[in-house]
């Protein structure tokens, strides 16, 4: 089973999210350390708001074998909505 699915059932996956996004409140998400509310609609340097858009995503195998591993390491493309 993929770490994410035993992360999803084991209730951890939720528990991660709330911690990911907490950290929007005086964002720290990137080294730019904005320190921006995101979650009041404020945006600092990348020009992202609360949600940020998929533009794409999928395994990543263009990694060393140790990163990757059997099912790559998997990769998640933003798109900024202005
Ligand atoms: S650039 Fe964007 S993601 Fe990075 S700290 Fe600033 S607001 Fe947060």
């Amino acid at each position: 089973m993929a770490a994410y699915l035993r992360l999803y059932h084991s209730g951890k996956l939720k528990e991660r999210i709330e911690a990911a996004v907490s950290l929007l409140e005086s964002c720290s998400v990137c080294p730019r350390h904005c320190g921006v509310d995101r979650l009041a609609g404020d945006v600092g340097e990348c020009r992202t708001f609360r949600e940020a858009m998929v533009f794409s995503y999928g395994p990543h195998f263009g990694e060393e074998a140790p990163l990757v591993g059997r099912y790559g390491s998997g990769t998640v493309f933003l798109q900024i909505v202005t």
